[in-house]
């Protein structure tokens, strides 16, 4: 073929008549049937992208769900096995086809309840990563009715557009995991007395978002932006999943199984209620009484509580999960060609440590930022290519004053 007859073998344009005319093997392509074509891989990456879910669902039954949030997150079984289920039946009940009968599935979102560090968000965070959907974190205490300082309701919803990347389908079917959610509790049994806009106000205004509610939502948040467009986001298809430390319920679980224990004839008697662990028979009523509104308490309707970290937890997870601390020192130092290796002595140290001053789980990764950075600041540049933390380097480090400021901070 002479050179001034080449075309494109796409759309049959002369070669003048192009930008740009690529040869392939036996063909041509020019600039314009590139771009189209480049739109055609978007549109399909995207259509791929959205069978997402469907796809993980026919994937991960329940006990796969499990045994997914079994690899990032050690022990609390009983918020694991209630979560798969939930979320289970969440994204079935969004994949239900239209059918004539009457039955309508109710959305399934979830209040987590136990002590702070012990893996509520990171249960969260583990499930939208599994299911590959945006997750907004925010904080309730940061929420109050509309009118007053601080954030409107709708702000949540700001957060999950901002996660999706304003992707409005993808946000629609995200979750939102709302934490202290037992700092709105209403602050007295008598709400009359003074307008209580940061507990009971918050509480109302979260009902309608959480049961399934159309919302105009600003997307850039705040009310600093009072020109932007709103757009509106339907909270139908939305998981939400509170978790809060609730400080003090146990009072209200422990008054009500003693009354319990004397209304049936001691059905749970003391022997029997493990009172290191008195979360694990929380029920609505208690979060009631702690001063949750029934309509929210309603509105969440899967329960479930964390276990206390014990030490064999607290060792566990610095070594077990998917993503467990020390793997990831473990691989910083590979990086620098380290081979970094540490003993049972030791770890069992830095849990003690952890637990004689109450740090919990988030205190395991303050212990072992203290006790390394001064080999992470010294190896790279030098010829030791190893690295053993035994139980002696780790007393070594933690000297009494590192301690005493880690105290501090807790
Ligand atoms: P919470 O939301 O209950 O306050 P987080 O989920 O933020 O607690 O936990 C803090 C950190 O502690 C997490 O990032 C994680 O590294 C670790 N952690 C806590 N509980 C567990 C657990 N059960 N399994 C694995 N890691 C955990």
């Amino acid at each position: 073929m002479a050179k001034e007859e080449l075309e494109c073998s796409f759309c049959g344009r002369k070669k003048p008549e192009t930008n740009l005319l690529i040869a392939g093997l036996d063909a041509h392509i020019c600039d314009r049937c590139i771009e189209q074509a480049h739109g055609i891989v978007l549109e399909e990456s995207k259509q791929s992208d959205s069978g997402d879910l469907s796809t993980e669902l026919k994937l991960r039954k329940p006990q796969q769900i499990k045994a997914f949030l079994d690899e990032y997150i050690i022990g609390q079984s009983m918020t694991k096995k209630v979560m798969s289920v939930a979320v289970y039946n969440h994204y079935k009940r969004l994949l239900q086809p239209v059918t004539k009968d009457d039955i309508d599935i109710q959305k399934s979102n979830i209040i987590m309840v136990g002590q702070t560090g012990t893996g509520k968000t990171l249960v969260a965070k583990t499930i939208a990563r599994m299911l590959n959907v945006p997750l907004a974190i925010v904080d309730a205490t940061v929420l109050t009715e509309a009118g007053y300082v601080g954030e409107d309701v709708e702000s949540i919803l700001t957060r999950l557009l901002q996660a999706a990347d304003y992707n409005l389908e993808k946000a629609e079917k995200g979750i939102v995991f709302i934490d202290e959610i037992d700092k709105i509790a209403r602050k007295s049994d008598n709400p009359s007395i003074t307008r209580d806009v940061s507990g009971e106000g918050v509480q109302q205004a979260l009902l309608k978002l959480l049961e399934g509610t159309v919302v105009n939502v600003p997307p850039k948040g705040g009310r600093k932006h009072p020109d932007q467009k709103f757009i509106e986001v339907n909270t139908e298809n939305i998981l939400f999943i509170a978790g809060g430390a609730f400080d003090g319920i146990e009072r209200h679980i422990s008054k009500r199984l003693n009354m319990q224990a004397v209304g049936y004839s001691a059905s749970i008697s003391d022997n029997v209620v493990d009172q290191n662990n008195l979360l694990q028979y929380i029920i609505p009523k208690d979060l009631k009484d702690f001063g949750l509104i029934p309509e929210i308490i309603g509105r969440l309707p899967v329960l479930t509580y964390m276990d206390p970290l014990d030490a064999e937890t607290l060792r566990a997870i610095l070594t077990e999960p998917k993503n467990a601390i020390i793997k990831q020192y473990q691989k910083l130092f590979s990086m620098d060609d380290v081979d970094f290796t540490i003993t049972d002595g030791a770890l069992d140290y830095i849990v003690d440590k952890a637990i004689e001053y109450k740090l919990g789980a988030r205190g395991l990764r303050s212990l072992c930022e203290e006790i390394l950075t001064d080999a992470m600041f010294e190896l790279p540049s030098s010829n030791d290519k190893k690295l053993n933390v035994t139980k002696t380097y780790v007393e070594d480090k933690l000297v009494k004053t590192t301690l005493k400021k880690l105290k501090a901070v807790s």
